[in-house]
């Protein structure tokens, strides 16, 4: 490194040989847990001892980086702007140096809160070092003060958030973690798009003075869903039944994108499911625990493992990426409550993405050769207890051709996150008629990252536009993507290059073939 904090070319400052020093990340139970306090979980603050890393698992954690700069090429922020103090071992260095005791300085905090989350550095590092886990925890510092009892705060010297920040903060999960306050915010916006307000106050340069984060709201505003028929509680199993799971409706989805859980929940009873689908839930803590509110995702997470844990089924699908990264890390989260670890894990271990689950339901080769079975099959042999024992008796429903060239979009919470890449695409090309084109960018962020476009707007502007432009290269119709915030930000990023390209998820285009019907349902769906 430079000392403009400028890095070198990967693999030169302090050496370091592949492997060394690590350990695998993510292998179940694997891993340095943190433990913490009863309720808390985590291990941040509470103990004997307080302040940030007590037990030092963070020291450990960060231990394992070798700085080899292996990480670099990948991450978003560094492809931006070159700096070092903007990639995964720049940060590392930074959480070290406030383990060491350094102050929690503005800088260091605005290097941590331009970090994505995406985690494209964490498949990408050869050491295993679980940077997933350093930067929820470090997240914690600036923004959880409940969390870190012996932490600086702006009275000693330390950082504190300016009002803006605050605030922005504030309204945002004042809101987005309550369907119901979402719900309700839906229909002012629908009353000003009827009267095409919003595309007034979007061309104004009024909000953007008043405050970036409300103009990248309102930027990003999906338009009005129109009616969709509320899900019942149970979606009964077409044909023989062969598996009963359990459904998130998550909160952004469920609000703005009810059609995708509609339609999730028909593929997996036409594929032979039962879809129980508890009524009043709740957000599953996703955006919480990804912006370092870590107590407000344990309340959260502690809810949806209850709810589920009530409708009595041994598998969750879920149909969103960030929610499912966030509730395969409920085990993590709650490691330290004696009253709730056992519960977490299990429901951690449960938790299914939709094209993992159907993959491994319907043997598609990249599930029937997957390391997990499809928890809840109840098919031959199958116990409900997490194992897909036949591994998989292929798909029931038949599919129908839908001739569209169609690109998908890894979201980073499936593709790097939870290492889903392979299985919606096999469930795609699966599709007669469908030709699947790639992006070109080797599946960077696109600036989404849960509300990091409302946080980071002109950053996040600027990733949605480099994959605005690698997306309408494909020469695709459709674009595919199993994230509610991706959808959004890259549909927003292409309207703004004058390209209209209708985005659906992936259960959307499965629903449509096998019901039949005609692209033309998924390239203008009704509203
Ligand atoms: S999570 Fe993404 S943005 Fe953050 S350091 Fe890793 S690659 Fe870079
Ligand atoms: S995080 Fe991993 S890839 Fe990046 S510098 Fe450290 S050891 Fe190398």
């Amino acid at each position: 490194m430079d000392g403009h904090g400028r890095a070198g070319p990967p693999g030169d400052p302090g050496g370091g040989g592949l492997g060394s020093g690590g350990e695998l990340a993510g292998e179940p139970g694997g891993g340095r847990g943190l433990a913490g306090e009863p309720g808390g979980g985590g291990g941040l603050a509470g103990e004997p001892g307080g302040g940030r890393d007590p037990f030092g698992e963070l020291r450990a954690l960060a231990g394992d980086c070798v700085h080899c700069g292996f990480c670099l090429p990948v991450c978003p922020t560094y492809q931006l702007w070159g700096e070092e103090m903007d990639s995964p071992r720049g940060r590392i260095h930074l959480m070290t140096q406030v383990l060491d005791g350094a102050e929690l300085s503005d800088a260091t905090a605005e290097h941590l809160d331009r970090c994505l989350g995406c985690m494209a550095c964490v498949p990408a590092c050869p050491s295993g070092v679980q940077y997933n886990r350093l930067i929820e925890a470090a997240r914690t510092w600036v923004e959880d003060p409940g969390e870190r009892p012996g932490a600086h705060d702006a009275e000693d010297g330390g950082y504190s958030r300016t009002l803006r920040g605050r605030a922005a903060r504030a309204a945002i999960f004042s809101v987005f973690p309550h369907p119901r306050r979402l719900r309700l915010l839906t229909g002012p916006l629908r009353a000003a798009q009827r009267m095409g307000l919003d595309e007034l106050i979007r061309r104004s340069s009024l909000p953007g003075r008043v405050s970036p984060e409300l103009e990248a709201a309102l930027r990003l505003a999906p338009p009005r869903p129109g009616r969709v028929p509320r899900l019942p509680a149970l979606v009964p199993a077409r044909g023989q039944r062969r598996a009963v799971v359990g459904m998130l409706t998550g909160c952004v989805q469920g609000v703005f994108f009810p059609r995708v859980n509609t339609a999730t929940a028909r593929v997996l009873a036409a594929e032979g499911c039962d879809v129980i689908i508890p009524t009043g839930q709740g957000c599953c803590g996703a955006l919480s625990l990804h912006a370092g509110r870590r107590s407000e995702a344990v309340r959260l997470a502690k809810r949806t493992i209850a709810m589920f844990e009530r409708a009595g089924v041994a598998a969750v699908v879920v149909n969103s990426a960030g929610c499912g990264s966030a509730m395969k890390e409920y085990g993590q989260l709650l490691a330290g409550d004696p009253d709730w670890a056992a519960r977490a894990e299990a429901m951690a271990g449960q938790v299914r993405d939709f094209a993992e689950f159907l993959a491994e339901l319907t043997g598609e080769p990249a599930g029937a050769g997957g390391t997990a079975g499809a928890a809840g099959t109840v098919g031959t042999g199958g116990t409900a207890d997490g194992g897909a024992r036949d591994g998989g008796s292929g798909p029931v429903a038949p599919r129908h051709p839908l001739p569209v060239r169609a690109v998908y979009h890894d979201a980073c919470h499936l593709g790097h996150a939870q290492g889903i890449k392979a299985q919606p695409r096999a469930l795609l090309r699966a599709i007669p008629g469908l030709e699947l084109a790639e992006t070109g960018d080797g599946g960077v962020c696109c600036g989404s990252a849960g509300v990091y476009n409302l946080l980071q707007p002109q950053t996040a502007r600027e990733l949605g536009v480099r994959k605005a432009a690698t997306i309408e290269a494909t020469g695709a119709e459709l674009l595919i993507s199993a994230n509610p915030g991706c959808s959004l930000q890259i549909a927003t990023a292409l309207a703004a290059r004058g390209v209209s390209m209708p985005v659906a998820h992936t259960a959307q285009v499965l629903d449509a073939s096998i019901r039949g019907l005609p692209v033309s349902s998924l390239t203008r769906p009704a509203r």
